[in-house]
């Protein structure tokens, strides 16, 4: 079980203020689109001189090649973890499984199932007239199909795919919120050690430890009910 703070900053400044009151050796952090497009590699290498193992949270989805190049690109800045679209299908997802392995490249691919935000009503809009679990259940079955290491769900969908997908495979889940703080904007919360228990092996945890008092001891204290 490891932690991946969600840094959600705007500007290269903000996210290395929140990542020094934090320690590599305790969790990584994810970095995604708003602070990428805002930052590019220059913050990916900034946190990795701090120490700092990264998921860059880009959600790819595109043609095979192009989707491939572009996880190429990733790795080769060093992340440790990267992220694709499941509904590029399955060829997009094998091409970029292959292209890793060809660039002998360590870096952790996963993919997205079913975006959280999306209702049944918006799954019916795209002509899926399917449960959204349902869904996500085929997803994620065709991402491990596809060779890659894990999917991003909720800690609700963990337990459901722990079950369906076996044991190896990386369940990475956010919307997670220790006992008596505050939801924010999220939905369904779980504690971590819930997410925990449901199978959950990455807990995406942003505003909770991001804008306590003490990050780290937060940080530490979640570690420990885990
Ligand atoms: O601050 P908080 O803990 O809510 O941050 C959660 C992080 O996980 C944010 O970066 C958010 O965009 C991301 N996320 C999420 N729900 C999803 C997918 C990603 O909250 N379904």
């Amino acid at each position: 079980m490891s932690i991946i703070v969600a840094l959600d900053a705007k500007s290269q400044i903000d996210a290395l203020k929140i990542a020094e009151q934090l320690d590599p050796a305790l969790c990584r952090l994810k970095i995604g689109k708003e602070l990428f497009t805002h930052e590019g590699p220059s913050v990916v290498k900034a946190l990795h001189n701090k120490g700092f193992e990264i998921f860059l949270d880009l959600k790819f989805h595109d043609i095979p090649n192009t989707t491939a190049q572009a996880v190429c690109a990733a790795a080769d800045m060093g992340v440790w973890m990267v992220n694709v679209h499941a509904s590029g299908g399955r060829k997009m997802m094998e091409t970029c499984v292959e292209r890793l392995k060809a660039g002998n490249y360590n870096t952790q691919l996963i993919a997205v199932t079913v975006l959280t935000s999306m209702g049944r009503e918006d799954l019916v809009d795209l002509g899926l007239n399917v449960e959204p679990s349902e869904h996500v259940k085929r997803l994620a079955t065709l991402t491990k199909e596809s060779g890659l290491d894990g999917v991003v769900c909720s800690a609700q969908e963990a337990k459901m795919l722990r079950t369906t997908l076996g044991t190896h495979f990386s369940l990475i889940t956010p919307g997670i919120r220790p006992e008596g703080t505050s939801a924010d904007d999220q939905k369904r919360i779980v504690t971590p050690q819930q997410a925990m228990l449901n199978g959950a092996t990455h807990l995406v945890i942003g505003r909770p430890i991001t804008q306590s008092d003490n990050p780290c001891q937060t940080l530490r204290n979640i570690l420990a009910t885990l």
